[in-house]
This record gives C-alpha cells, sequence and structure tokens, in this order.
C-alpha cells in the first residue's frame, strides 16, 4: 500500500503557512508501516485540485487530504472530490442536523453558508467531526496502484480536529490500523549520538519490535521507544522490557524519561534530600539559572543565582579576588566562583561555570575553545574542562547541562 498526502490551502502555497498537516500524518502513517511516497501541495483552485486528486488517485492506493472543507467560496475539496469521481453533491441530512445543533448549542441560527458543509459526493461516507462544524469525508473511488481502489479521506485543515478525526475514524479502517502503539523515551546526557547507539547495538535495529530511535535535542539524547501490539498490556510489556535493557546498556548516562530535562531531575533531588543550590555564571549569561527556575517550585532547592561576566561584578558579588586568580577563563577561577558563591548563599552546593562568552553571531566563540566547570560542597570543590567542540548551535545548552550534571557524580 502506497500513500499520499495532499495538503490544500493558497495559505500553504503562497508560503504564509508551513505544512505541519503533512508531516503529522507521515508520521502517523509510518508507526502503521505504510509508505508515503508523495506530499502535494496545492492552491485554493478547483481545476488544480481536480487534477491533483486525479493524478494521486492513479499513483496511490490510500490518499490522505487536509483543508478545504470549510464554509467558504475557497473551501473547495466537497467539489473537487465529486468533480474527480464524476459524481454530484448530495445532501446528507445527519450532518446538516449536527451543524445546525453545533450552531444551536453556541445560541446561534445555522449561517446560510454552513449548508455546504453537509453536501457530499454521492457514494462517499461522511466523517463525524467532534470538534468543530466540518465533517471529513471517506470515499473508495477506482484506481489504485494495482487499478482497483484507492481509498480517500479528506478532513478540515485545522490540526486538532484533523488529529482526533484521523485518529478515531480514520486509522482503525487502515491495515495494522486496529493494532495498538504505545511510546516511551528515555533521555541521556554525556553520551554522544553515536556512542550511545554503538551501546544499544543491535537494540536499535531495524524493523525490530519494539522499535527503539535515537535522537538529540539541545544536548540530551533521546531513546524512543515505540511498542506494537494488540492490547494495552502487550505493549505495556515491551515497553518496560526495551526500558530494562537501554538502562543496562547506557546505565549512568540515563538521566530521565519523557519531558524531563537535567534541571528537572536535580531540581527534584535537591527537594527530595531537603538540600539547597546556587550558581554563579560567567560568559554563559546565565543559562543555568534559566533553566533552573524553569522548574516549576525550584525555590526551595534553588536559591538564586549570579551572572558574573566581569571582574567587577565578581568582586561586587563574591569578594576580593584571590591573588592566584588571573586567568577569567580557567580552572582556579572556576574554583574560587563555585566556592565563594556557596559561601556568599550559604547553600549546600554551587556549581560555577566560566567560559568566553558567545560572539553575537551566537554560532562563534571568543577565544578560548574550553570552559570551566565547578562545583562546590561542603567538603570539597571540585572542577572539570569541558572543550567546547562541536556544533555551535548547542554549546550553550551542553555547557549548562554538563554544569548541572556534575551534581549527579
Ligand atoms: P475549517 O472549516 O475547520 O476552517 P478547512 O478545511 O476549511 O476547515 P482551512 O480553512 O483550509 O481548513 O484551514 C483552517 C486552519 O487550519 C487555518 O488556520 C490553516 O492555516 C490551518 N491549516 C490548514 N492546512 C494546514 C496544514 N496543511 N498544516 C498546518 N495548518 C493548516
Ligand atoms: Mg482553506
Amino acid at each position: 500500500m502506497i500513500a499520499e498526502i495532499i495538503a490544500i490551502g493558497s495559505e500553504l502555497t503562497s508560503g504564509q503557512k508551513l505544512d505541519t498537516n503533512s508531516q503529522w500524518l507521515s508520521l502517523q502513517l509510518a508507526d502503521l508501516g505504510i509508505p508515503v511516497h508523495f506530499h502535494t501541495t496545492v492552491a485554493d483552485d478547483l481545476d488544480a485540485n481536480i487534477a491533483v486528486l486525479q493524478a494521486a488517485t492513479q499513483r496511490a492506493d490510500l490518499v490522505l487530504l487536509t483543508g478545504g472543507l470549510g464554509p467558504t467560496l475557497d473551501d473547495l475539496t466537497r467539489q473537487a472530490l465529486a468533480g474527480m469521481a464524476g459524481v454530484d453533491l448530495v445532501l446528507d441530512k445527519a450532518s446538516l442536523s449536527f451543524i445546525e445543533n453545533f450552531f444551536a448549542g453556541r445560541g446561534r441560527d445555522m449561517p446560510e453558508r454552513n449548508r455546504i458543509q453537509a453536501m457530499f459526493p454521492a457514494g462517499s461516507e461522511p466523517l463525524p467531526n467532534p470538534v468543530g462544524t466540518a465533517p471529513g469525508i471517506w470515499m473508495e473511488v477506482p484506481g489504485g496502484v494495482s487499478g482497483k481502489v484507492c481509498r480517500v479521506a479528506a478532513f478540515p485543515g485545522v490540526p486538532s480536529e484533523m488529529h482526533r478525526m484521523f485518529t478515531e475514524q480514520v486509522r482503525p479502517r487502515l491495515p495494522g490500523g486496529a493494532r495498538i502503539i504505545r511510546r516511551a523515551r528515555i533521555n541521556c546526557f554525556g553520551v554522544g549520538e553515536s556512542r550511545a547507539e554503538g551501546l544499544l547495538g543491535d537494540l536499535t535495529a531495524r524493523g525490530r519490535d519494539p522499535e527503539i530511535g535515537i535522537t538529540a535535542h539541545e544536548a540530551t539524547i533521546t531513546m524512543r521507544i515505540i511498542a506494537h501490539g494488540s492490547t494495552e498490556q502487550e505493549c505495556r510489556e515491551k515497553i518496560s522490557t526495551a526500558d530494562r535493557a537501554v538502562r543496562e546498556r547506557l546505565g549512568h548516562y540515563v538521566f530521565g524519561v519523557e519531558d524531563e530535562e537535567l534541571e528537572h531531575v536535580l531540581i527534584r533531588a535537591l527537594r527530595d534530600r531537603r538540600e539547597t543550590l546556587s550558581t554563579a555564571e560567567s560568559g554563559s549569561g546565565g543559562r543555568i539559572a534559566h533553566c533552573l527556575t524553569g522548574v516549576d517550585d525550584f525555590e526551595d532547592a534553588y536559591l538564586g543565582g549570579l551572572v558574573v561576566p566581569t571582574d567587577r561584578a565578581r568582586e561586587a558579588m563574591l569578594g576580593p579576588l584571590p591573588a592566584n586568580v588571573a586567568e577569567e577563563v580557567s580552572e582556579p577561577m572556576a574554583h574560587w566562583m563555585a566556592t565563594a558563591c556557596r559561601e556568599r548563599f550559604g547553600t549546600d552546593y554551587a556549581l560555577a561555570v566560566t567560559q568566553y562568552p558567545f560572539m553575537e553571531d551566537g554560532q562563534s566563540m571568543r577565544d578560548a575553545p574550553s570552559a570551566f566547570l565547578a562545583l562546590a560542597t561542603q567538603s570539597e570543590t571540585i572542577v572539570r574542562p569541558i572543550s567546547l567542540a562541536g556544533n555551535p548551535a548547542i554549546l550553550r545548552s551542553r555547557v549548562a547541562k554538563s554544569a548541572m550534571d556534575l551534581l549527579r557524580l
């Protein structure tokens, strides 16, 4: 089975709006193992729509369309489907009363132009829209790669309406669509994508169930587990087996699941232990503070941070520079910043980072390609150099996360 996705709308072809519907639908079909060979984007023009539909229904077995089901004159999907199939539009009474009730529920009469939304190509089936006024359309027409049949589903353009209608009404009609899919994510830090892949070995082999894929975002490496099954229980068991296997191989690199970032895990651990943290940052613009203050209820654990990119700021906030601290980006500087910060705030821990700031282009560093991170505890202060080689776009995150990662040691 080969699929084609058609996004309809002049707002898309004119570049005003990005077509995210095709992306979403393709990911859904990929989950079902249905390959998508074509993405077509077409303006709100009847002839163009009919031409695109005629081509699609010949070269694909499944055609999913979004957009053009609204009540306005530029919404032409109904007419285009009827034109492609060579049939008339006929009124569906059930859809008409659904739309009338939709307006009545909002204390309004149905505008006359909404009546068109209850018109369907003869021989098609309405797909009820539980969220909006525009019902979708399901049709089977001669065509497809084998020349027998092509299945067509049309959805409204509004992404949330389309998502629900696809999931609830169209997916179950597709091969494999009655199967359940469950996903889980495991997040790691401190390991690169390719090294993670090496450690996971055969677990990431193509065609396995559950599937395990690796993605990277802002220096966090995520293992995405996708399990297929006929019951919830079956999927859950597959996911927990995969979860155990991933943790066995990646060990300490694993810090969290789903949307969790290092800062969430760090704040939670500190709160659980009733411990506190402060930070001092030179050159990173308060990136660590930014991450930590983005976590709900951080205040019990993270007491505050200093942005001290100059000697003057450091001396004003942390006290006189000791004689052994000369270089701005150096091990003694990081050591002193963390130690002095911890004393100033009276916290259990303090994290410090010192690096040369990024250039205005945000893509390069001024000067030395390394930073120093430090963690001060009650008994000692440890310092780690960190190389700033790599993709500059993710370096800011990598520095902040590497600093927070020191607390997981
Ligand atoms: P409705 O009657 O619910 O408005 P419709 O089928 O007429 O549905 P459109 O008018 O084409 O849909 O689009 C409605 C909204 O959905 C607009 O905000 C539009 O930008 C957005 N939209 C349409 N197509 C896409 C797409 N392919 N990707 C992302 N957003 C889209
Ligand atoms: Mg439109």
